[in-house]
């Protein structure tokens, strides 16, 4: 049976297009990558235990930071406190809260930070949030407005390591890509030590920005969120409300393994592994996973990247 495409001889079609070299492997003599792990605060008991089975898994790998999500306008506030204040407590681990400033007065949300600093925590991830679906946007009349005003505030109540976020794709409501890189800019002259992006798929599409970054004077660290795209159909869901593209090739990727959990995984850790392989070998050596709560892709990437537990 005859597969090729056309009538040349096997090999001189095999032979005859471009050469590509194989992925840089990092030098064992430089220090393994930075990496930073995201939870969200569990809803039931079931999912407590799943979270604390992840964090456990994760720890040996000594992370420089765990950060733990706040859900819309302030909705787990209870739980990402009981989650952080845990960590405080009972790992080694160094915790940084989520805190959104949408739909509160700023007294409401210096009171979060507060007990936050009260408790222990010494890092926030401040966040304007999102309104409901369907919502536009509109600022508390007693609240922060923006991102940039809650660092501003965190600044003042005490003396918080602050991280912000960033978006390679541009925020989906921006006005334009610039005006959001402005707002990236006073975020971090506000106050922040750092930004983690939204999760993307094509290395250049980071890289890109990260050019976009230094043009625009910034030189804090833009750490990449890496989302290990377990279940597509749901990452695909998700990413059409927060403005990550999916690349075609990463739909093809999926395509067919609806039904079949072992091969997806399989896909999904060879498409993540693939990402960060390529970021690793441009230089990156300081990654953020959203783990979802789930330990397996995220241990077995960082492995990749040359992290060993201690
Ligand atoms: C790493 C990461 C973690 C996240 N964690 C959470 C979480 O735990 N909980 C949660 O609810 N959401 C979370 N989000 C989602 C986030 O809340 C939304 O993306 C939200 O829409 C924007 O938040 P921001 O902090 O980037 O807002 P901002 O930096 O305030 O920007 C929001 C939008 O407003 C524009 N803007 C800023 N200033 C002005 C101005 N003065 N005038 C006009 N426009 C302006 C910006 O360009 C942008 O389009 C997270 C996102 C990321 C990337």
């Amino acid at each position: 049976m005859n597969h090729a495409p056309t009538d040349r001889p096997t090999l001189e079609r095999w032979l005859t297009g471009p050469r590509f070299a194989a992925l840089p492997v990092r030098d064992a003599a430089q220090p393994p990558p930075l990496l930073s792990f995201e939870f969200f605060p569990p809803r039931t008991e079931a999912l407590e235990a799943q979270l604390w089975g992840c964090i456990r898994r994760l720890e040996p790998l000594r992370p420089r930071f765990v950060s733990v999500t706040y859900g819309a306008g302030g909705t787990t506030q209870a739980r990402t406190h009981a989650t952080v204040t845990r960590l405080v407590r009972e790992t080694a681990l160094v915790p940084a809260a989520h805190l959104t400033c949408i739909g509160a007065s700023r007294a409401e949300v210096d009171a979060v930070a507060r007990a936050y600093w009260e408790a222990g925590l010494r890092h926030i991830v401040a966040l304007r949030g999102d309104p409901p679906p369907g919502a536009a946007y509109e600022p508390h009349p007693d609240g922060y407005a923006y991102a940039a005003d809650l660092v501003a505030g965190l600044r003042r109540i005490g003396d918080f390591e602050i991280s912000v976020a960033a978006y390679p794709e541009t925020h989906p409501t921006a006005i334009s890509p610039a005006d959001d890189l402005d707002n990236l800019k006073r975020k971090l002259d506000a106050g922040a030590t750092r930004a983690i992006t939204q999760y993307f798929f094509d290395a250049h599409t980071f890289l890109d920005f990260l050019d976009r970054c230094l043009a625009a004077g910034i030189t804090a660290p833009i750490v990449p969120g890496i989302m290990p795209v377990s279940n597509f159909a749901q990452a695909a869901k998700f990413s059409a409300m927060c403005g990550a593209s999916i690349p075609d090739w990463l739909a093809r990727m999926f395509d067919g393994t609806e039904n079949d959990p072992e091969t997806r995984r399989m896909v999904a850790a060879v498409v993540a592994a693939e990402q960060v392989r390529v970021l690793q070998a441009n230089g990156i050596d300081e990654f953020h996973f959203y783990t979802l709560n789930r330990p397996d892709l995220t241990y077995a990437i960082a492995h990749i990247l040359g992290v060993r537990p201690g």
